[in-house]
């Protein structure tokens, strides 16, 4: 009998989890460590941050739900991984710290012989000073008690505003390396939807500002999409969506620093500007979640296994290269480390290989550019592709047998710009691939079949369906493995 430790049980970690607990649960031992005792359903937070959903409607205790396909949970933090074992055990293991109630202080070397590392991002607030809403003065959204909190500042501003008050609203990314502008974007749509429903718009004024240098590039160097016959480009399609409502936009800003009610933000001839703001909702840069790896002697080897950023290196091509030298080939396609091939890095846990947008730095040297996103979509892809391939090596296998690499699948994204089932509205976009590949689509990058955005309230139906349906999908309800993950 093998064991499995999966880290984490986010959006990558909890697929890989369900199909494992399905496939292998019997026969071999699956065990989930990670902090919270609730499943979240992340994109959902959008809506507990404007009052449309409470927290209990976006999350459920992952315990009972793990019991019914034999997997064990532990809800802990990992703190190292041991690949070679070491002072605790001869095998690989990974020490833990208890965040269980009933066992918090105690800790943990929990021994496998497959890890997945699934452990997402750390929210790094620290990395812009008076960023986040922990002891700074912006609101967020990545959590849901931050969408909660963020959503009664929204109601006490649409107060005051009742009472004949303006206020300035500011929407976007919290520092130069930012990526997640999904997220911001639509959430700036729902402030701007709310309002509205509240009778308040025209006391508000809405300002949106990232790190991107256009507006509807994602991170994804932009889009070209499909819409009603033509194709377009994303930063047509997103300024128009912004002029439409009113919007202004800020873009190829690095957020430096915020103070209550005002921040200062830096562009890319170096000169630095403040905006003052009543309200603010700004994503945080991510890297990845501080662990540690020792050598079975004990000694240090975080640097073999992690990137600097914190990412867990794959078999990405990770060699400097120059912008226009990269390619999709550069990409991981099965998740395993170079170095120990029992071990695969998921999600936003492994360290892509480059930017995709164009690397930008101001004047100064600041660098102003979104970093790769690894949305929903993917990273449930590649949860499922790496427990494919443990199920296959645990049979035998010699070698991971399942791929999927970003440079070669697509993403759905139905960005909510308004909850409401007669009046809302949402913009869905699909890219194929997610990495363009100018190889095979010289032209755009990408399979113009397959790339589109629309908006509409046809949009807010399907976000709205697929709450639900990644809902009980996850909640592992009968029927949910033949469900589109
Ligand atoms: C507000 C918001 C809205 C979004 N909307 C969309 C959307 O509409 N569509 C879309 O495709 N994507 C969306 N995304 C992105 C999507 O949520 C992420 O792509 C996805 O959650 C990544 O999955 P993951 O498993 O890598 O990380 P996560 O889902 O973040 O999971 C990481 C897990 O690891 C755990 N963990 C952390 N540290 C440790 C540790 N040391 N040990 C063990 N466990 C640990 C965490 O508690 C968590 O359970 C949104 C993101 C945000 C913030």
């Amino acid at each position: 009998m093998a064991r499995i430790v999966i880290l984490g049980a986010g959006i990558s970690g909890h697929t890989a989890a369900r199909y494992l607990g399905k496939w292998v649960g019997k026969q071999h031992e699956v065990v989930v460590v990670s902090p919270k005792a609730l499943w979240n359903w992340i994109p959902s937070n959008v809506w507990v941050g404007v009052g449309e959903m409470t927290e209990k409607q976006v999350t459920f205790k992952l315990a009972p739900i793990y019991k019914k396909i034999n997997v064990a949970f532990h809800q802990a933090l990992a703190v190292s991984i041991h690949p070679e074992g070491g002072v605790e055990a001869e095998q690989p293991y990974v020490m833990v710290e208890y965040t269980d109630p009933s066992r918090q202080g105690e800790t943990a070397a929990i021994t496998y012989d497959y890890l997945i590392n699934a452990t997402g991002p750390k929210l790094n607030f620290g990395a812009t000073p008076g960023l986040g809403p922990d002891g700074g003065y912006t609101t967020s959204v990545c959590t849901p008690a931050h969408a909660i909190h963020a959503n009664e500042e929204l109601q006490a501003a649409i107060a005051a505003m009742k009472q004949g008050e303006q206020k300035t609203f500011v929407v976007g990314t919290g520092h130069g390396m930012c990526t997640c502008q999904g997220a911001a974007f639509e959430y700036i749509y729902n402030v701007d939807h709310t309002l509205r429903q509240a009778g308040v718009r025209d006391k508000a004024r809405l300002v949106w500002i990232s790190n991107e240098y256009e507006l509807g590039d994602f991170g994804m160097g932009g889009v070209h999409i499909k819409r009603g016959g033509y194709i377009t480009n994303g930063k047509v399609f997103a300024e128009s969506l912004m002029v439409e409502r009113g919007m202004e936009w800020i873009v190829r800003a690095a957020v430096k620093k915020i103070e209550p009610g005002k921040l200062t933000y830096e562009v890319l001839d170096g000169s630095e500007h403040e905006l003052a703001f009543d309200f603010a909702m700004l994503i945080p840069p991510f890297a990845g979640v501080p662990m540690k790896a020792f050598d079975k002697d004990g000694g240090d080897m975080t640097e073999k296994l992690f990137a600097p950023n914190g990412f867990m290196k794959v078999d990405a091509d990770y060699n400097p290269k120059p912008y226009e030298e990269w390619s999709k080939a550069d990409w991981p396609r099965t998740y395993q480390n170079p170095l120990y091939k029992n071990m695969f890095a998921i999600g936003i846990a492994f360290a892509p290989p480059h930017l995709i947008s164009k690397p930008m730095q101001s004047a100064n040297g600041t660098p102003i550019n979104p970093t790769p996103p690894r949305t929903g979509m993917p990273s449930a892809a590649i949860g499922k592709a790496v427990a494919e391939s443990i199920r296959d090596m645990l049979d035998g296998a010699p070698e991971p047998t399942h791929t999927a690499s970003m440079g070669e699948m697509g993403a759905a994204c139905v960005a909510s710009t308004g909850s409401d089932i007669f009046k809302g509205t949402a913009a869905t976009m699909t890219v194929f691939p997610v990495v363009p590949d100018y190889e095979t689509y010289p032209e755009y990058g990408r399979d113009m079949d397959l790339t589109f955005g629309e908006i509409g309230l046809a949009g807010h139906w399907m976000k709205y369906i697929l709450h639900h349906v990644f809902m009980y999908q996850a909640k592992l309800r009968p029927g949910w493995s033949i469900l589109p993950d």
